[in-house]
C-alpha cells in the first residue's frame, strides 16, 4: 500500500462512529466518506453522486452486469441480450454467463483481434441490429493479463448513438491511465490495484440509469448499495486514488521504461520467447510473455524459488491449470497459452528487480524446456 494510504486506513481505525448514524461521532465519519467519495470523483471526472462504494471490484462488476440487466429488462421484457468482451475478467464474465444460464440473457461475446483489441467493428454490427433488444454493453477499459488497453472513447460513442447503456472494468486502468468515468454509463473500480487497501472499491454509476440492487439492508449508498460503509478503507481508498493521479505521468512513464527494458532484454537474451498483447496501446507494467516449450505453472514455480514472484494469468483464476480465456480469445494456441507468464511491476519497481530476473530466468527457463511444455 501507498504510504499516504496507510496513514489515512490506520488514523481512521481507531476513530469511532458510523457514518450512517446521526450522533457527532456518525457525522464526523460521514464526513470522511463523503470527503473521499469528492476525492475519487474529481480524479475520475464525474461528481461525487455519482460514486457507490462497495467492497471491491468484483462487487461493482457484478452489481452493474446484473443490476443493470435485471432493471433494463424489467422496464423492457424485450431487452435480453448481453453484449461483452471475450477477454473480461472473471468479476466480468462469470456474471454474464450467469445471466446466460440462468436468467432468459441471450450472450453475445464480442471478438478481439490477435493483440487483445476489441473488433469494434463486430460491435457496431451487433449495436446496429436490433438496438432496442440489447440490455448492456461491457468493455473492460484494460486487460488484466496482456495489458491491451481498448478504444473507450470510439466504443463509448458507438453505445452512446444506439442508447444503449455500456459499463467499463477500469479495476487496471485507474492510476494507469486517463480514466474519464464520464465518457461511459457505468464503471468499476478498485482500492487495491492503485496503492489502497484489499476489499474496498466503487462502481461509478451515472446517475438516473436504473439498476436493480444486489444487496437489501439499510439503503446505504443511494440505495444501490446496503451495508455499513467501511470509512478507514474508503479514507485509505481515496488517499491512494489522489496520490496515483499525483504522479501518474512520471511514475507510468517510468514503469514503462523499465517494462520496456524487460521485455527487451529478456527477448534478445533467451530464444523462443514471444510478447503477447498490444505492443503501443498497453499497461505500462505489465510485461506478458509465452516461452516455448516451457509450462507456466514450472516456470512460475522456479521463479518464485529464486525470489520472484509473477503469475500465469489473472491471480483470481492462478492454480486452475487451464489456458486463459483471454489468451484463447486471441487466437493462441492452447499449448502456447499455458506456456505464458505475466510479469507485473508497480511503483516500487527498480531496475535492479529487472537484473535479478534477467540473472535467474535464462537457467528457469533451460530447467522448464527439460521438463517440456504443458499438456
Ligand atoms: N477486474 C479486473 C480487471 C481485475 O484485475 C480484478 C482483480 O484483479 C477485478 C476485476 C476484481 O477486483 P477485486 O479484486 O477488487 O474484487
Amino acid at each position: 500500500m501507498r504510504p499516504e494510504a496507510v496513514a489515512a486506513m490506520t488514523a481512521e481505525l481507531t476513530a469511532v462512529g458510523n457514518p450512517s448514524s446521526l450522533h457527532s461521532s456518525g457525522r464526523r465519519a460521514r464526513r470522511v466518506v463523503e470527503e473521499s467519495r469528492e476525492s475519487i470523483a474529481a480524479v475520475l471526472g464525474v461528481s461525487a453522486g455519482d460514486i457507490v462504494f462497495t467492497s471491491g471490484g468484483t462487487e461493482a462488476d457484478n452489481l452493474a452486469v446484473k443490476g443493470l440487466y435485471r432493471a433494463r429488462r424489467a422496464a423492457d421484457p424485450r431487452r435480453t441480450r448481453v453484449l461483452a468482451s471475450a477477454v473480461e475478467h472473471h468479476a466480468v464474465l462469470d456474471p454474464v454467463e450467469h445471466l446466460g444460464a440462468v436468467e432468459d440473457a441471450e450472450v453475445q461475446w464480442l471478438e478481439v483481434d490477435h493483440l487483445g483489441r476489441l473488433r469494434v467493428d463486430l460491435l457496431e454490427k451487433q449495436l446496429v441490429s436490433d438496438p432496442g433488444s440489447i440490455a448492456l454493453v461491457t468493455v473492460m477499459w484494460a486487460n488484466n493479463e496482456v495489458g491491451t488497453t481498448q478504444s473507450m472513447a470510439e466504443i463509448a460513442a458507438l453505445c452512446a448513438e444506439h442508447g444503449v447503456p455500456l459499463h467499463s472494468d477500469a479495476v487496471q486502468a485507474l492510476g494507469q491511465l486517463d480514466v474519464d468515468a464520464s465518457t461511459v454509463d457505468s464503471l468499476a473500480v478498485s482500492g487495491h490495484k492503485v496503492g489502497g487497501p484489499h476489499g474496498v472499491g466503487a462502481l461509478v454509476l451515472r446517475r438516473g440509469l436504473a439498476l436493480e440492487p444486489l444487496l437489501h439492508g439499510g439503503g446505504q449508498e443511494r440505495d444501490v448499495r446496503s451495508g455499513t460503509l467501511d470509512a478507514p478503507a474508503i479514507a485509505g481508498f481515496a488517499a491512494a486514488v489522489l496520490a496515483s493521479d499525483a504522479d501518474r505521468a512520471k511514475r507510468t512513464a517510468r514503469v514503462r521504461l523499465l517494462r520496456d527494458d524487460l521485455v527487451a532484454r529478456v527477448t534478445t537474451t533467451i530464444d523462443g520467447v514471444t510478447r503477447n498483447g498490444d505492443p503501443v496501446d498497453n499497461l505500462p507494467g505489465i510485461a506478458h510473455l509465452s516461452f516455448d516449450g516451457c509450462a507456466g505453472d514450472a516456470l512460475l514455480l522456479l521463479l518464485d524459488a529464486a525470489g520472484i514472484e509473477c503469475s500465469r494469468g489473472s491471480a483470481c483464476s492462478a492454480g486452475v491449470p487451464r489456458p486463459s480465456h483471454v489468451l484463447l480469445a486471441m487466437g493462441m494456441d492452447p499449448v502456447v497459452a499455458m506456456s505464458s507468464l505475466r510479469f507485473s511491476l508497480g511503483h516500487t519497481s527498480q531496475e535492479s528487480d529487472v537484473d535479478r530476473l534477467l540473472e535467474a530466468l535464462p537457467g528457469v527457463v533451460a530447467r522448464a524446456r527439460r521438463a517440456g511444455p504443458a499438456r
